[in-house]
């Protein structure tokens, strides 16, 4: 090996990324019976036609998939209401988060988002070589005026959880246009309504009339949180000029064959999507009631999963329950990372799964 020949390195910046570490999904060994509740995965499972869609393609797989996933995109606007046009698909939306970065950053520009607010924006930022600006919140909750405080004239995007991971807590309808309205017009503001197919509340809106109404807000969605997780299918529905720059770095056949045909068949399913957010809706009014009865403090959540805070003793402390917990079956998320080294974010479950964890957190209090 020539010792005078330098390696190849990454862009600058690139080094200074912390990967994203992915929720547990193993139990220690020994354990037989694994409840996964770090991933806020729909614990109905996906829909039995997306399961049958997606054996159907099997046989096909020799061929490529439609690079503009059309069918998705049409299918998705028929249930929203929306121009297929301005959809686009993507491999989860994860990816579209990173297209967003790369086609709006660039290094000396300025994102924000809130302390607490889901990761992979920071990772994303840093990749495309932009500075992250992490803005305080109020009561675990994004606050508009300190993210209009941290607006500089370099920034370029604001990323806005609603509702927030791991947080669970939602910024209303209004203050979401105060936000807008206050924001330069350069200024894409990137709704991320992840879970909003779970929020029950008069005074949300996951953003798809301001999308309509104005040239730079772009909202993004999922099928991971409704039963399809491993398909990886999100979705980005926004202004045709941003439709049109996305259009030119995605992946020419970003979304895979069974991917758009899972997708098809599980947003046409609306029955498995209302049953989802039926069960969603009685089991985490029961954990929020249960927790709050054991004395653990839980952020009011709107997801389909809740943030439960742990006390100051060592013996009781988040990390501990996570080991008491994950020697039973039951795998909550840790996130330290985000900002909460004592609490754990635990994923609505089946009623076993949610009355699993309530009476080991019971005996393991008492401990
Ligand atoms: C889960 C999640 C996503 C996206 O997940 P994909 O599986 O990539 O679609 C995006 N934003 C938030 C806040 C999430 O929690």
């Amino acid at each position: 090996m020539k010792q005078d020949q330098p390696r190849p390195t990454p862009r600058a910046g690139i080094m200074d990324i912390e990967a994203y570490v992915p929720g547990k999904s193993t139990a220690p060994a020994g354990v037989t019976k694994v409840y996964k509740l770090s991933s806020n995965e729909n614990p109905l499972g996906p829909s039995p036609k997306a399961i049958e869609a997606a054996r159907e393609v099997a046989a096909k797989l020799d061929v490529y998939p439609d690079g503009t996933a059309r069918r998705l995109r049409e299918a998705i606007a028929e249930v929203h209401g929306l121009n297929p046009a301005n959809i686009i698909c993507s491999n989860g939306s994860d990816e579209i988060l990173g297209l967003l970065a790369q086609t709006y950053l660039a290094p000396g520009d300025e994102a924000v988002f809130t302390e607490h607010a889901f990761m992979v924006y920071k990772i994303y930022i840093q990749a495309a070589g932009a500075k992250p600006v992490a803005v305080k919140e109020t009561d675990e909750r994004a606050d508009v005026d300190a993210i209009l405080a941290a607006v500089t004239p370099r920034t370029r995007i604001v990323f806005l959880a609603n509702p927030n991971n791991p947080t669970g807590t939602y910024v209303p309808f209004q203050e979401v246009r105060r936000l807008h309205a206050a924001l330069r017009k350069n200024v894409l503001l990137v709704l991320d309504a992840a879970y909003a197919e779970y929020v029950r509340r008069n005074d949300y809106e996951a953003g798809i009339e301001l999308v309509g109404s104005s040239e730079n807000v772009v909202m993004t969605r999922t099928f991971s949180k409704l039963g399809l997780g491993g398909a990886r299918i999100g979705w980005m529905y926004g202004p045709a000029h941003i439709v049109d720059a996305i259009n030119r770095i995605r992946g020419p056949f970003n979304v895979n064959a069974t991917a758009i045909e899972a997708g098809i068949a599980a947003i046409r399913d609306r029955a498995h999507i209302e049953r989802s957010a039926a069960h969603n809706e009685k089991w985490l009014a029961w954990l929020n009631e249960e927790l709050t009865k054991l004395g653990l403090r839980v952020t009011p959540s709107v997801g389909n999963f809740v943030l439960i805070h742990f006390p100051d003793d060592n013996r009781h402390s988040a990390a501990a329950a996570d080991d008491y917990l994950s020697a039973r079956g039951y795998i909550l998320r840790r996130v330290t990372g985000y900002g909460f080294p004592n609490a754990l974010r635990m994923s609505v479950g089946t009623e076993e799964a949610n009355h699993g964890v309530i009476d080991a957190l019971k005996t393991f209090l008492k401990s």
